[in-house]
C-alpha cells in the first residue's frame, strides 16, 4: 500500500483531535505516515499516540525555525518530504495553519488541492460544502499528488495500532526554510476551554445576548458542558466577544456533536460555519427566526430564562 502523509498538529505535547481523524482517514487510503514539523522536542511526546492511531512511520523535522505557526518554513520542508517520498496523498487539518501550509504546498509542487472536505472516499473523491451550505460538491484532484484538508469533527477517530515498531526518520531542514521570525506572541485563548474548531460541544451567542457582560450566560452554559464558546459576527462587531471566536463564513468553521445557538437569527453566513454540526439546538424568542429551519431542537423563549434553567438542570445531574 502507498504511503499517505498526515501532517501532525499538536499543542503542548498533545495531538490535536483533527490529527487523530486524519490518521483514521489515512488508513482507508494507504499506509499512514505521520509528519511532525516543529521545534526540537516536539515529536517525542507524540509518537506513542501517533502509533496507536495507525502511523507506521513518523517523519520528524525539528528545528527552531519550525516552532509555532511559521507556516512558510513548514511548507518548504514538507515540499521536500513530498518530493522525496511520492506519497499517494497528503492530508492536513482544515485549521488556519493546515490550510495555509496546504495552499503554499500546492503552489510549490504545482499540485491539485481539495480544502475543507468533510468526507474523502478511498478512491480520493472529496465531499465539500459550498456556497454557504447550499451546494454539496464532490471533487477529485487530477493533477499531481492530492493535497487534502479535512474539516475538524468530520469523523470519529478510532485507534488501530500499526503493526510492528514505528520507524522515526529524521528529516533535514534546509537553511533556506528560514523565511520568517516570530516577533511577538499574543495569547488568544480564553481560559481553559477547548479550542473552538476542535470542540465537540460549542455554545454560541449572538446579538440577542445584548452585551459583553451578558456573555457570562453563554460562558456559564459552555463551562458546564465542557464546551467552547462561539459568537456570531453581529456579537463580535458589537464588541461582545473577540473576533477569534466568530463562527461563520468570515470566522471559524465548526462541526461539533452539539451546537447551541443563543440569540442567533441563523443568517446564511453564520450557517456556513456551523451547519455541519451533528445536533443543533437554537434558543430564540422569535418563532420566525431562520435558525429554526436548521435546528434539530428549537426553544422559543428568552435566552436569559432558558440558558440559566438549562444550566440549573445540568448542575443537578
Ligand atoms: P441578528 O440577526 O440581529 O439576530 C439576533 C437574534 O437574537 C434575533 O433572531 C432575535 O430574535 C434574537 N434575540 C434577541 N434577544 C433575544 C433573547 N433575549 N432571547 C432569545 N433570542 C433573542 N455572520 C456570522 O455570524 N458569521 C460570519 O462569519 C459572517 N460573515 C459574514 C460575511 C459577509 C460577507 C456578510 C455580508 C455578513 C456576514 N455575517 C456573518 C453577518 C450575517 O449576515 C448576520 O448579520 C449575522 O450572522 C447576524 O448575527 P446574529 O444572528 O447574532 O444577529
Amino acid at each position: 500500500m502507498s504511503d499517505v502523509l498526515v501532517v501532525v498538529e499538536s499543542a503542548n505535547g498533545v495531538l490535536k483531535k483533527v490529527t487523530l481523524e486524519l490518521l483514521t482517514l489515512a488508513r482507508d487510503l494507504g499506509t499512514p505516515v505521520a509528519v511532525v514539523l516543529g521545534a526540537p522536542g516536539t515529536a517525542a511526546p507524540l509518537t506513542e499516540k501517533l502509533a496507536e492511531y495507525g502511523a507506521a512511520k513518523v517523519l520528524v523535522a525539528e528545528h527552531e525555525d519550525l516552532a509555532g505557526f511559521l507556516v512558510a518554513p513548514k511548507a518548504a520542508v514538507l515540499a521536500d518530504i513530498v518530493r522525496a517520498t511520492s506519497p499517494a496523498a497528503v492530508l492536513l487539518g482544515s485549521t488556519q495553519e493546515g490550510k495555509e501550509i496546504a495552499g503554499r504546498l500546492a503552489v510549490k509542487l504545482d499540485n491539485g488541492i481539495l480544502t475543507d472536505v468533510v468526507e474523502l472516499s478511498a478512491d480520493g473523491v472529496g465531499t465539500q460544502v459550498a456556497f454557504a451550505g447550499s451546494t454539496i460538491v464532490h471533487s477529485k484532484v487530477t493533477r499531481g499528488i492530492p493535497l487534502v484538508t479535512l474539516r475538524g469533527n468530520s469523523l470519529t477517530p478510532s485507534p488501530a495500532p500499526a503493526a510492528g515498531a514505528v520507524e522515526t526518520v529524521e528529516v533535514t531542514v534546509p537553511a533556506e526554510a528560514k523565511l520568517a521570525t516570530v516577533v511577538q506572541r499574543v495569547a488568544e485563548t480564553k481560559g481553559a476551554r477547548p479550542e473552538l474548531s476542535e470542540a465537540s460541544i460549542v455554545v454560541s451567542g449572538g446579538r440577542g445576548v445584548g452585551s459583553a457582560e451578558n456573555f457570562k450566560v453563554v460562558e456559564e452554559l459552555a463551562d458546564l458542558l465542557g464546551a467552547a464558546v462561539g459568537a456570531s459576527r453581529a456579537a463580535v462587531d458589537s464588541g461582545f466577544y473577540p473576533h477569534s471566536f466568530q463562527v461563520g463564513q468570515t470566522g471559524k468553521t465548526v462541526s461539533p456533536q452539539l451546537y447551541i445557538a443563543l440569540g442567533i437569527s441563523g443568517a446564511i453566513q453564520h450557517r456556513a460555519g456551523m451547519q455541519t454540526s451533528k445536533t443543533i439546538v437554537a434558543v430564540n424568542k422569535d418563532t420566525e427566526a431562520p435558525i429554526f429551519e436548521l435546528a434539530d431542537f428549537g426553544v422559543v423563549g428568552d435566552l436569559f430564562a432558558v440558558a440559566p434553567q438549562a444550566a440549573e438542570e445540568i448542575r443537578k445531574r
